[in-house]
């Protein structure tokens, strides 16, 4: 059986947080999407709210913290592979 993840995107909005964090279990998070139909982690639905990464420092878990820079580094990686016009 397929176990691969699905994800909801989340449109990215001007100056708001772009780290979606499962507030339940405060062990998964994702970069500008959350997972489908429930989190992951703990099954926790409706449970993921957005935080900058500055936050995520501030009150995280050294392996949330972790998760976090690795999540943004790889969003970051999609979006400058993108074709750029001139
Ligand atoms: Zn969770």
């Amino acid at each position: 059986m397929a176990s691969t993840q699905s994800f909801w995107p989340v449109p990215q909005r001007e100056g708001a947080a772009d780290l979606w964090v499962c507030m339940s279990c405060l062990s998964e998070v994702y970069y500008r999407k959350v997972p489908m139909p429930d989190c992951p982690g703990c099954h926790g639905v409706s449970t993921y709210e957005a935080f900058t990464l500055e936050a995520v420092r501030d009150w995280g878990s050294d392996e949330l913290i972790a998760k976090a820079v690795a999540a943004q580094a790889a969003g970051a990686g999609e979006s400058a592979a993108a074709p750029v016009s001139s």
